[in-house]
């Protein structure tokens, strides 16, 4: 932070400016320029009320020097974060797939679609008990049962499960049954949830906000961490633009940015990115060579009657192309498909 003193700002006047400075746990450099003098600051200075400071006499402005967001920054960590779980890592050489259909809707549905994607070689199943609807008449999820039905097809299929938290008093639920947290898009500024994630011991995948910005969604990230829960995964799963082709435009030049700024681990979710099922492999593709850490898709055995989001999910045959596609494009930016086998070829 950086005060700047008005060019006739007298020695009481910043004097006073240095002693609340100190009063409030930090460091004043006063520094004489040819015109002015100019104050940096240093130390916590990110909760500090800057217009507080601009209220006192003989104050010109306080200019931020430093980034809204630390913790999850490079310069904080140099080294890329690896989340391991249970063998599957996520961050790190290895791309992660995480597969499965938008909601739980029935134990025969789930457990045939988690044997699907586990065959097609994903790590990692999805699927919402509790599910977030932009209209209040679509169907809500199965709530605590379909928590149970993930376990189960945890169980038999040996797949981490990842499921969506809706609010800070459902996180203890949830954290019961799930291996990975999800925070949806409309959720990513719940503060009191993200709070209450911060103190969890799972993992969170952390979805952009629709029109949040990348400082915005490192921000959110950033509660997570600043509570102590530094296993954060985020997801960049499209923005709304003014363009209505598409139920949300995929940002893919969010991932490399991402990667510039932090340490944490990014995803690709092609299928709320497009809405589009047809669009979901080459954005997938896309995302994985623009340097993304995995990818997370919808897969339904009946899209046509899915309860929701059936536009946007691939049939199995299709997850298992692209399952073959993403081990190709990841070997050409040198990455692997966790669990590959070398030999493994698709025949369709
Ligand atoms: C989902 O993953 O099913 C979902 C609702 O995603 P988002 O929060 O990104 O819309
Ligand atoms: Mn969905």
């Amino acid at each position: 932070m950086l005060i700047v003193m008005n060019a006739n700002a007298t020695e009481n006047q910043i004097e006073r400016v240095c002693r609340q400075i100190k009063e409030l746990g930090l460091s004043p450099h006063p520094t004489p320029g040819l015109e002015r003098m100019a104050i940096p600051v240093t130390g916590k200075t990110e909760s500090i009320d800057t217009v507080q400071i601009e209220l006192l006499p003989g104050v010109m402005k306080v200019v931020r020097v430093g980034k809204p967001y630390k913790l999850v920054a490079r310069e904080f960590q140099p080294e890329d974060t690896v989340i391991n779980l249970n063998g599957t890592t996520i961050g790190g050489e290895q791309l992660v797939v995480m597969a499965g259909p938008c909601a739980v809707e029935s134990r025969q549905q789930l457990l045939e679609i988690a044997h699907a994607v586990k065959e097609g070689g994903a790590s990692v199943l999805r699927g919402g008990a509790f599910k977030p609807r932009s209209s209040p008449y679509s169907f809500q999820g199965l709530g605590e049962r379909g928590l149970e039905i993930l376990a189960e097809a945890r169980q038999e299929t040996g797949l981490l499960v990842v499921t969506e938290t809706i609010d800070a008093e459902n996180v203890s639920m949830v954290e019961q049954y799930a291996d990975i947290l999800q925070v949806g898009a409309r959720n990513m500024q719940n503060f009191v949830l993200l709070k209450r994630l911060g103190q969890s011991r799972k993992p969170v995948l952390l979805k952009r906000g629709i029109s949040a910005t990348i400082e915005e969604f490192l921000q959110a990230a950033e509660y997570l961490l600043s509570e102590g829960n530094n296993r954060v995964i985020l997801c960049e799963r499209g923005v709304r633009t003014f363009n209505s082709y598409t139920r949300f435009t995929l940002d893919i030049s969010t991932i490399p940015e991402v990667k510039r700024i932090s340490h944490l681990p990014i995803i690709a979710d092609p299928s709320h990115g497009t809405g589009r099922y047809r669009m979901v492999a080459p954005m997938a593709r896309a995302a994985i060579a623009a340097g993304a850490d995995g990818v997370i898709v919808e897969v339904h055995t009946h899209p046509g009657e899915a309860l929701s989001d059936g536009s946007q999910s691939l049939t199995p045959e299709n997850f298992r192309k692209l399952m073959f596609q993403i081990g190709k494009v990841g070997r050409a930016v040198e990455r692997e498909l966790a669990g590959e086998k070398e030999s493994q070829e698709y025949h369709g």
